[in-house]
């Protein structure tokens, strides 16, 4: 058996990411209240007493909200980066000794029977970094809150069985919806958020066609509609050449509820 993923929520109030294997049960950020990310855990059918650790991908609220929460009630290891550890340490409180692992982005980690790779993304955060989990011969890239997709980037996940993308805005709406100037300036910038117009570019730069699953994350609930990003989406990867459906299965990870497991 290789890897289940399923993406407990995603969006731009909360995201939390559950990866497992035989051996190990990861969370990818905390980032909803310790009592909710526990009810979606049970909701697959996942005890939180089973976990084994947290891997945060930056320090913002909407990834970090339950992490202090849940590794205090179930001795869990946190890691992250050095900065990531700076920015978050005062939000999610103490934390046992034991339980603070902070690694090095860019270099990969052995965690029991997974290979996780760190890699850097481009986002307002201190050192804010996307996930590549590899198990046997299954591989799995989380990448959301990022401004842009470079070609580094697109090498590192490549070859992948399931993608968690980001695809957090229309960009007709960012400019046209009622946010303040600073705020769209900032969700347009490199080190903001992916619009839906360039997840469709980086991922068509990403996928062969071969069965591989796209599951778009981390959508604005003001500047984005469900619907629209997977058409955006789907129409630009038709563009580029891939029969969406036939040769690959695009979908959504939700802001209120869990997504399917998917077994890789
Ligand atoms: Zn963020
Ligand atoms: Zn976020």
């Amino acid at each position: 058996m290789g890897m289940r993923f399923c993406s407990l929520s995603s969006g731009s109030s909360g995201n939390c990411q559950y990866v497992e294997t035989d051996n190990s049960r990861i969370l990818i950020d905390a980032g909803f209240s310790g009592k909710r990310v526990e009810e979606l855990l049970k909701s697959i059918g996942v005890c939180p007493t089973t976990l084994d650790a947290i891997f945060v991908t930056h320090e913002h609220i909407d990834h970090i909200k339950g992490v202090g929460v849940l590794s205090r009630r179930y001795d869990l290891p946190i890691y992250a980066n050095e900065n990531t550890w700076i920015g978050m340490r005062k939000t999610i409180g103490n934390i046992e000794e034991k339980n603070i692992n902070t690694f090095y982005t860019g270099r990969d980690l052995e965690f029991q029977d997974m290979n996780i790779r760190p890699i850097a993304v481009f986002h307002d955060a201190l050192e804010p970094v996307g996930y590549i989990i590899n198990h046997k011969k299954s591989k799995i890239s989380i990448i959301t809150d990022t401004g842009h997709v470079c070609d580094d980037m697109i090498k590192e996940i490549k070859n992948s069985q399931l993608y968690l993308m980001e695809s957090n805005h229309d960009e007709f709406m960012l400019k046209e919806g009622l946010y303040p100037w600073y705020l769209k300036q900032r969700i347009m910038s490199d080190e903001g958020h992916l619009s839906n117009d360039d997840a469709g570019k980086a991922l068509g730069n990403v996928l062969s066609g071969n069965g591989e699953v796209v599951l778009l994350a981390h959508l604005s609930k003001d500047n984005n509609i469900p619907e629209l990003a997977l058409d955006t989406v789907k129409t630009s990867l038709y563009s580029q050449g891939i029969a969406v459906d036939r040769e690959m299965i695009l979908g959504l990870s939700h802001r209120d509820r869990p997504t399917k497991v998917y077994n890789l």
